[in-house]
């Protein structure tokens, strides 16, 4: 019997996939698609993201992130990162890696999706599959989690993400967050000749309907050959519980609050390791509370960022406030950071 069945084979996936590798467990991804994937994501690693990658061995280029600015078209405030840099790196790269690394760490790929699950008490099975625990690792949306009834409501407006590549070489080492009173920009650098640029909002439209409030960074690349617009959400993913028996949620299958501060793959790569953990331990129940406690900081400031800059009068004070007290600021961005 396998020990450990992975659905789902982004980064989530083929990180828990290589820390139960590593941990000598016969291990197995089952996903549809082939090679790097492509994905709306704006690309930064938060410092903390970039040192578990480094714990799994795994290099991807890109460029370093050395903090985060916020602008507003009058203002401009930077925090740099006090533990580390970060890293801008292409989803492209940054699958790769991850997927050469799980290859050469001995785990197999089976290329299908995975259906109905079955579980009892010592084993979950997926089709012709059999394992003793499954990681579902299957995405924002994640199927697993709505068949076993494990996902929840969301109130309040629904936002989106769209990405769009710039071919320009970067001009900052900060994530910059442009805020504009109905979305926000931030722009990640990724590589010597490429600029992400993300725009989040719950108002509907398309990039360019979106960017003309941001007319800054706007005239900086107007012209420049971009590659092709990448969306999703909406990104508020409410969920009961990580655990249904032998199945463990991981990455954004496991809840998602909104990419406003570069949440998401570093609570993955975390999250990972510790699914693994309860794994080898055979204590699946231990998850639920380990996820929580590691997640907590970087749910509750995304939360009430997103909160606060919900109501236009506050918004509209997040940079001013930032800028006259640098400080604070500074702290908030590192207790993200590390
Ligand atoms: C607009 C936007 C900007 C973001 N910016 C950042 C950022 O700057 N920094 C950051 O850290 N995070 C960011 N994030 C979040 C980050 O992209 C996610 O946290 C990360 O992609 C989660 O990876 P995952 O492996 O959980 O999911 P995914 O990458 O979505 O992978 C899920 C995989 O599951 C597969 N799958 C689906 N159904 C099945 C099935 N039935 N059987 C088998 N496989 C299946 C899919 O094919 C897919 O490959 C952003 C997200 C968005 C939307």
């Amino acid at each position: 019997m396998i020990d450990l069945l992975v659905a789902g084979g982004g980064p989530a996936g083929l990180a828990t996939a290589l820390h139960g590798a590593r941990a000598g467990l016969e291990v197995v991804v089952v996903e549809p698609r082939r090679g790097p994937i492509d994905k709306a994501c704006g690309e930064g690693l938060m410092p903390h993201a970039v040192r578990q990658l480094e714990r799994l061995g795994v290099a991807a280029h890109g460029k370093p992130l050395r903090g985060i600015s916020y602008l507003d078209g009058h203002r401009q405030v930077s925090a740099p990162f006090r533990s580390g840099t970060g890293r801008g790196v292409r989803r492209t790269a940054l699958h790769a890696a991850l997927l050469d690394a799980a290859t050469g760490a001995g785990v197999r790929f089976v290329h299908e999706a995975v259906g109905e699950l079955t579980q009892d008490s010592t084993s979950v099975r997926a089709g012709d599959l059999r394992a003793r625990y499954l990681a579902a690792a299957d995405g924002l949306h994640s199927p697993i989690r709505r068949s076993l009834g494990l996902a929840l409501p969301c109130g309040g407006p629904r936002r989106f993400g769209i990405r769009r590549h710039m071919q320009i070489a970067p001009w900052t080492d900060h994530v910059e967050v442009h805020w504009a009173p109905g979305a926000e920009a931030y722009v990640t650098p990724v590589a010597d000749d490429c600029v992400g640029i993300t725009i989040l909002t719950s108002h509907k439209g398309g990039f360019d309907s979106h960017f003309g409030d941001f007319d800054a960074l706007k005239d900086r690349v107007h012209g420049l050959p971009h590659g092709p617009d990448r969306a999703a959400g909406p990104l508020r993913q409410k969920v009961r519980s990580r655990t249904a028996g032998r199945v463990l949620l991981v990455g954004d299958a496991a809840g998602y609050v909104d990419a406003l501060t570069g949440e998401g793959l570093g609570i993955a790569f975390g999250a990972a390791e510790l699914l693994v953990g309860c794994v080898i331990a055979d204590r699946p129940a231990d998850y639920e509370h380990q996820w929580r406690k590691m997640s907590r900081r970087y749910r509750l400031l995304t939360a009430g960022l997103l909160k606060a800059s919900a109501y236009a009068p506050v918004r509209s004070r997040i940079v001013p406030a930032a800028a006259a007290l640098p400080k604070i600021f500074a702290t908030m961005v590192n207790q993200l950071a590390e």
